[in-house]
């Protein structure tokens, strides 16, 4: 049975077609699988396991809970929108909760697995903001609002990144070539799988006396996909 990845849903009520793909894949392709990985930003925000409640939040958290509990392995890992998914989500669908970065061994294969956020070292203004936003006090005191207080503020956030995202040149949104060859040296693996960049793609990457690969998975912001692994067999498969 195939292990499944995907990252980059950005799901929310406001994009109704990426959702349903989401219902779809759930109902057609996932049940097959072995293991569903989420590679972070699985939500376009989270502001809270407190809004768990929320009808577009317990749906989503449902079919997830559905997929588990018919013996399919979930994991998730934060992403840069989905930080704050907590115990209570995870208890509330059956996932595990992974560290970035986790390396699994996929049939063998040691891999790295990450958002890849963190690879995209060229970006000072992005990296500044994640360790503040990652900091116990920072969480602290949003977590301290009120859920009407960090819709909100999330708001606001979103229209601020637009801004700054759009003055950035391409390649400062890209992982640093270095920063791959380093993560990969230092966990010891030939094989790495993040999202995040909405590049997706196999690449090589040259590690001294062997050669790795770095799979990126698709956004579904775009038409979306996964990555499939199995046994020794990776594709991209696009929707
Ligand atoms: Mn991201």
């Amino acid at each position: 049975m195939p292990a499944l990845f995907i990252s980059d849903l950005h799901l929310s009520e406001d994009r109704p077609a990426a959702n349903e793909r989401f219902f779809s894949f759930l109902e057609e392709t996932a049940p097959a699988a072995g293991s569903l990985y989420i590679l972070g930003d699985f939500f376009e925000s989270w502001i809270g396991d407190d809004d768990l409640a929320y009808p577009f939040n317990a749906v989503i958290a449902g079919v997830l809970r559905e997929l588990s509990s018919h013996g399919v392995a979930l994991y998730l890992m934060h992403g840069n929108r989905d930080f704050l998914i907590g115990p209570r989500f995870c208890e509330a669908t059956g996932a595990t909760l992974l560290e970035d970065p986790t390396v699994v061994e996929l049939e063998g294969e040691k891999t790295l697995l990450m958002h890849g956020d963190t690879l995209c070292t060229d970006d000072l203004d992005y990296q500044a903001w994640r360790r503040t936003a990652r900091s116990s006090a920072w969480q602290r005191d949003f977590l301290g609002k009120s859920l009407a207080e960090r819709r909100q503020a999330i708001v606001g956030m979103r229209e601020k990144s637009k801004e700054v995202i759009s003055a950035k040149p391409a390649e400062i949104m890209d992982v640093n070539p270095g920063a791959v060859q380093e993560a990969m040296k230092q966990h010891g693996v030939k094989r790495l799988i993040h999202g995040h960049t909405h590049r997706p793609g196999r690449h090589t990457v040259d590690l001294g006396e062997v050669r790795g690969e770095r799979w990126v998975l698709p956004d579904w912001y775009g038409r979306g996909g996964y990555l499939s692994v199995s046994g020794k067999n990776l594709k991209l498969v696009p929707f």
